[in-house]
């Protein structure tokens, strides 16, 4: 129970509801200094194929190295930059910065190697997106193919006749698409089918739970979806060796998560990228049943 400090429980609420605002604000023009002042940084967690033993993708996840307040997760950020609008700019300095680091790492990156970048809903339905991916690949010289889009499913489903046309233009253009936290939102073949989608990524609560058995059903079912399609699946946020075994014995040898990296800086990722011990040797690929 709040004190009563002038015995108007009102008053005193809006004095919370005034400093709500008030942080709400500082942290918004902090957001929008920070566009500007190099404090957004992209680091890069490896996706594995454990069959091939190697890195074959790379998720960009955006940090906020606040002056103050350190480094500041995502969750804390993107939806006040969603509500703003900001996250317009936001996505395109990651999608600029991402892109910069692939031509800086040039010939050092294996042939077929993307990196995947998250984008929001505000981003999809932005009229810009396609000209601004157009403009940052151009920029930076780098091909198309190096670039793999992540949307939700949520995202996806609100509106199928505009996602289409999307997809279909982002496919034209030779990015893909993946669809991120895959399980959460409304699943449906009907949906999927219609769409031009590449990937699927389970979401890492099934990932969780399959230590106790109870995420086996789900996470068989969307490996079983994305083959019957023909997508590529990845899981994400696996973090041990029994989660792993678990899904490369089901099909899936895509693997993103603590257990092989936390996401890293370029710098770092090239160096996992020539480390031949990178996926150690124990991690042996499971035969596929049913071959
Ligand atoms: P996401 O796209 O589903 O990204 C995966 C999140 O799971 C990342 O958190 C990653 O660090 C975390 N993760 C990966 N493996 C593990 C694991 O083994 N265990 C655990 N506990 N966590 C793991 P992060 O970087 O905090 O990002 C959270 C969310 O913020 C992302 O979820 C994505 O929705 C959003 N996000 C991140 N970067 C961007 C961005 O550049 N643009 C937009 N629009 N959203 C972003
Ligand atoms: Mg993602
Ligand atoms: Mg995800
Ligand atoms: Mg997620």
């Amino acid at each position: 129970r709040a004190k009563r400090t002038n015995g108007d429980p009102v008053a005193l609420f809006s004095e919370e509801m005034k400093v709500a605002a008030f942080l709400r604000f500082t942290l918004e023009g902090d957001l929008r200094r920070a566009l500007g002042a190099d404090e957004l940084k992209v680091l890069y967690q490896p996706i594995v194929d454990v069959n091939q033993r190697a890195i074959v993708k790379a998720e960009a996840l955006v940090r906020w190295s606040h002056m103050d307040r350190g480094s500041i997760p995502p969750p804390e950020f993107i939806s006040l930059a969603e509500e703003t609008g900001m996250i317009v700019p936001l996505s395109r300095c990651v999608m600029e910065q991402v892109c910069a680091d692939i031509a800086a790492l040039g010939d050092d990156l294996p042939d077929d190697f993307r990196v995947s970048i998250n984008l929001s809903g505000v981003n999809f339905m932005d009229a810009q997106l396609l000209p601004t991916v157009r403009a940052v690949l151009a920029e930076a010289g780098i091909p198309a193919s190096r670039i793999e889009f992540e949307l939700t499913e949520t995202v996806l489903m609100r509106d199928l006749d505009y996602a289409t046309v999307i997809l279909a233009q982002l496919r034209e253009m030779g990015v893909r698409v993946a669809v991120d936290d895959f399980g959460t939102g409304y699943s449906s073949l009907a949906y999927l089918r219609r769409l031009a989608v590449d990937t699927l990524k389970i979401d890492r609560s099934f990932v969780n739970e399959l230590d106790d058995g109870q995420g086996i059903a789900i996470v068989e079912a969307v490996i079983g979806l994305a083959h019957s399609l023909g997508l590529e699946v990845v899981a994400e946020g696996v973090e041990t060796v029994a989660q792993l075994e678990a899904l490369s014995r089901r099909g899936c040898h895509l693997i993103q998560g603590f257990l092989f990296a936390r996401p890293m800086s370029s710098a770092m990722l090239a160096a996992a990228l020539h480390n031949p011990a990178f996926v150690p040797a124990t991690v042996q690929p499971a035969v596929r049943r049913g071959g």
